[in-house]
């Protein structure tokens, strides 16, 4: 498939950005005339790769703000998160869910699962977000309508801070953190937050089919009330003790 540059694409030397095309992510190939004239753009890998982009071009996106935003922050984990959830829609290539269209099951309650609750769309409140907790970054969405799930794990390699970053996070996080030590931690920590943006996606997860079985849909069942303290509970979460129902509050 070869693309006219004039359609929807702006180049800049090799960088290349596709407006407005938010869940499939494309690499390109830049396609030369003989004349050295940029011709064409050839895509070379679809699915899981993301697009050629440097991070200060990602962290200006409107998505990554959104994650920022909702975080209250931006971190490492915020944007391994971001890649992580980024990377699962384009396999799915699904849009934003808007009530239980994709499922999202995460295995760590870091940052990471904020940049997860942006992007996909699912979140607690909806029930399509569910978290268990293995302390793991692992990512597992799965798409209601076609059955079909992505399982994606971070790699070995791809997390792990340098030394110096590590010590200073230990001092930042003991508040034994001089004036110099902290802001060169805030140094290290932000050069981390954008080498995981501009790292290819094969560096930093490994992307597999999904074993999970769907999880249900969220129940809705008539509150009772619990005999202990009196307050509504769903009767499927309450404990039967001395042939009453108790809530798990008052167990
Ligand atoms: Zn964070
Ligand atoms: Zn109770």
């Amino acid at each position: 498939m070869e693309i006219q540059l004039s359609t929807f694409m702006m180049v800049t030397g090799y960088r290349i950005e596709v407006p407005a095309y938010e869940s499939r992510q494309l690499r390109w190939k830049i396609i030369t005339a003989s004349d050295g004239n940029i011709t064409a753009l050839r895509e070379i890998e679809t699915g899981t790769g993301d697009m050629i982009m440097n991070a200060q071009e990602i962290m200006n996106r409107e998505d990554f703000k959104r994650c920022a935003a909702f975080h209250g922050h931006v971190c490492p984990g915020l944007s391994i998160g971001y890649r992580a959830a980024r990377a699962a829609m384009a396999w799915l290539a699904e849009r934003r869910s808007e009530d239980e269209e994709i499922v999202a099951v995460v295995e760590t309650d870091a940052c990471s699962a904020d940049a997860v609750q942006v992007l996909t769309g699912c979140t607690f409140g909806k029930g399509n977000f569910i978290y268990k907790d293995h302390g793991k970054m692992v990512l597992t969405l799965l798409s209601r309508k076609t059955g079909q799930g992505v399982r994606v794990a971070l790699r070995p390699e791809a997390f792990s801070p340098d030394a110096e970053h590590t010590a200073l996070i230990r001092k930042v996080m003991a508040g034994e953190a001089s004036e110099a030590e902290r802001t060169r931690f805030e140094e290290l920590h932000l050069k981390r937050t954008r080498d995981l943006l501009e790292a290819p996606t094969e560096a930093l997860f490994n992307l597999t089919p999904a074993e999970t079985p769907m999880p249900a849909k969220a129940r809705i069942e008539p509150s009772a009330l619990c005999a202990r303290c009196g307050e509504p509970t769903m009767p499927s979460k309450m404990e039967t003790v001395d042939g009453r129902q108790i809530c798990r509050g008052c167990l």
